[in-house]
């Protein structure tokens, strides 16, 4: 009620003036309602004048961006002016709290590793996401108000979006032809509909990895006992004189053995998914494994090949000695098992620079053409299938060296040309290697001395 006191005023200052001008009217003319009349209208008129002016300067902000304050009159305009500015401000206010909120959760959304794109009842772009931009190959821009199914034409997923029968989620490749998507769509509001797409390559890649990992080991079990079944058959129906029934045993007991290979080759691989990073501390001796490693090299060459394992290397390896013994062994058993009669296998242990060491096995076999070499550490990959099981192989030996150089923070390289033999090189990291020598020492004298050992 603060504008009541002024308006009071001006009422009685109106009245007032209204009073002396109709006295001095009065005088003049002599007539008393003259001078009344004269008075009540100038009282009224300067009334209406001072009301006009100042509606006027309220109008004019209000007709304007109302950034300013409103006209800070006495008054009821004043108050008038006063409580809309107040009610423009908390208008403003709550507007600009939603805006935010709209901003953080779409932004929240535009984060979402998912896609999510909505659609309005007639299936045009209301928005999308980054994300779903790329799975349907949109533009976030220029393809809002755009219908759907004339940007994404994929017959199966028009006919998805129109049978409107959506509790099981739609399998579509992307947009860009490689990999694969899940969409999953829901109603909302009227009519509107939201959608989900979800980048399940991977998944994908690793279910027909698996199926593929269960029938690889399924057929590599399946042939030696298919062997031993029929052997164990002839054993029951044939009278075989001593030699032959000798002869039998041996070759069931290869496929046994060749059989347990392939078992022991799958835990591995297991033990190796399944176990946590070996520490970085933990100190084994490189000779002591290239030893044992050379005295079986030999004994399977059984003089075939000319060796030239260099097993006095001074150095020592942060790691799991089997681990690391397994990924080295597997290297030097294939130079030897690949290598014909005749051939030259090299094993070469060196510092490098960078202060990383470097393992190399070299052989003079008939290595390996270029478009399998990418390929080589894919479980069950051979290139000569038939080489490979006659020597013993399961084809998990370079995805079991591979498997151990990842765990170890190393690397596994290969190169190979057809008729000039192969190198394999491992390569560690500088944190895991140091030489044997200052064992006793911290890191860093031991990395100074192991750079000093390779000059
Ligand atoms: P396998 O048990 O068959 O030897 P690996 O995973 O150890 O399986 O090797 C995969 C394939 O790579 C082998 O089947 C063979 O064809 C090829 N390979 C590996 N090492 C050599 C090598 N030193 N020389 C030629 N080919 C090799």
């Amino acid at each position: 009620m603060t504008w009541l006191l002024p308006r009071l005023l001006m009422a009685v200052l109106a009245a007032l003036l209204g009073f002396v001008v109709g006295a001095v009217v009065r005088k003049v003319s002599g007539v008393d309602s003259l001078g009344l009349g004269f008075g009540v209208a100038c009282a009224v008129v300067l009334t209406l004048l001072v009301d006009a002016v100042r509606g006027h300067r309220l109008l004019g902000w209000l007709r304007g961006n109302q950034l300013e304050n409103a006209p800070r009159d006495t008054g009821l305009w004043g108050e008038v002016g006063y409580r809309i500015e107040r009610a423009v401000r908390d208008r403003d206010r709550a507007l600009a709290a939603e805006r935010l909120a709209l901003e953080q959760f779409l932004s929240a959304i535009e984060a979402s590793p998912n896609g999510v794109l909505l659609l309005d009842a007639q299936e045009q772009i209301v928005w999308c996401n980054r994300v779903a931009a790329d799975h349907f190959s949109l533009d976030p821009a220029r393809d809002l108000r755009q219908r759907i199914t004339n940007l994404v034409r994929a017959p199966s997923f028009v006919a998805y979006l129109q049978a409107e029968q959506y509790a099981e989620p739609l399998v579509l490749g992307n947009g860009r032809g490689q990999g694969t998507l899940s969409i999953i769509v829901r109603d909302y509001g009227a009519g509107m509909r939201l959608v989900l797409s979800l980048d399940i390559t991977e998944r994908v890649r690793n279910e027909a990895m698996r199926r593929d990992f269960v029938a690889n080991v399924s057929h590599e079990i399946r042939t030696p006992l298919t062997v031993l079944a029929g052997f164990i058959e002839t054993l029951h129906n044939l009278p075989l004189t001593k030699a032959e029934r000798d002869r039998v045993l041996v070759l069931m007991t290869q496929q046994t053995q060749r059989m347990q290979t392939l078992v022991s080759d799958l835990l591995t691989l297991a033990q190796l998914e399944g176990s946590p990073r070996p520490a970085p501390d933990r100190w084994v001796s490189l000779d002591a494994m290239l030893t044992r490693i050379a005295a079986d090299a030999e004994a399977l060459s059984a003089g075939r090949h000319q060796m030239r394992l260099k097993v006095h290397t001074g150095t020592e390896l942060a790691g799991v000695e089997s681990e690391l013994m397994s990924g080295i062994a597997n290297l030097v058993t294939n130079a030897v098992r690949y290598t014909p009669e005749g051939g030259e296998v090299e094993v070469v242990w060196r510092l490098l620079d960078d202060g990383h060491g470097e393992l190399t096995v070299v052989d003079t076999g008939p290595g390996i053409a270029r478009e399998h070499i990418p390929r080589l550490t894919e479980r069950f990959y051979r290139v000569d299938g038939s080489r490979s099981r006659e020597t013993g192989g399961t084809g998990l030996g370079l995805s079991i060296v591979k498997h151990v150089m990842q765990r170890h923070g190393g690397e596994l390289l290969i190169q190979s040309e057809i008729g000039k033999g192969s190198r394999f090189r491992l390569v560690f990291p500088a944190a895991r290697v140091r030489a044997a020598s200052d064992a006793a020492l911290g890191d860093e004298a031991a990395f100074g001395a192991a750079a000093l050992s390779d000059s």
